[in-house]
């Protein structure tokens, strides 16, 4: 029998130039990361934030990664202006649910890009009072930083080329692919 993956895989085939990150890797990085804040935690459990709906995949997969109890809240947020790069402006869309004061709030994010979103987030939680505030991501793009943020947790730094997969999309398309890939600029052309 084909497992779901393996046929999501070959359905998207044919959009995807050629894999970034596979799932082994996303597998074996996220149970070190996952280890490493447990390490780093001790006693303390974290509040995971989930920025959706890019991060809600390393998200389930993180958590569970994490031996230590944890909690899960989620936020949208939309940046205002062209939709293909970040302004920076950004809006909420969903909320947090519960009150962060004096919680450790680790916010678990899909990808780092110019990093203006993630620097105006990091802004707005600290200003909730909570007791810590630290970033994991799975993925960073170096060569695109416009704002320094400081992430503590670091999955893998890829080229800065447009990636699809493990919650990522182009169009709302290919979040459900099971590894982050290069789409073939073929697709966003037509
Ligand atoms: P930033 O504010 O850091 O420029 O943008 C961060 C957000 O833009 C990410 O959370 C993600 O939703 C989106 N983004 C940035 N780079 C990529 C990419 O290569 N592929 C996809 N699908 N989304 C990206
Ligand atoms: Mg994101
Ligand atoms: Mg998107």
């Amino acid at each position: 029998m084909t497992s779901a993956g393996a046929r999501t895989t070959s359905l998207y085939e044919s959009d995807i130039e050629r894999v970034v990150v596979s799932e082994d890797e996303i597998r074996v990085k996220t149970a070190e990361l996952g280890k490493q804040i447990a390490a780093d935690y001790g006693e303390r459990e974290p509040l995971l934030v989930g920025v959706l709906k890019g991060a809600v995949m390393f998200m389930a997969d993180f958590a569970r990664a994490v031996p230590l109890p944890t909690q899960l809240e989620f936020m949208a947020v939309s940046s205002y202006g062209a939709s293909t790069s970040s302004s920076g402006v950004v809006r909420i869309l969903k909320d947090l649910d519960s009150d962060i004061a004096g919680r450790h709030v680790l916010v678990v994010e899909d990808i780092i890009d110019s990093g203006l979103t993630l620097s105006w987030l990091c802004r707005n939680l600290a200003a909730r009072n909570p007791a810590s505030v630290e970033v994991v991501a799975l993925l960073r793009k170096p060569d695109a930083i416009k704002v320094p943020v400081d992430v503590r947790y670091v999955g893998f730094d890829i080229p800065n080329e447009f990636v699809v997969g493990y919650g990522l999309d182009y169009n709302e398309r290919y979040r459900d692919l099971p590894y982050v890939g290069l789409l073939k600029p073929s697709v966003y052309e037509r």
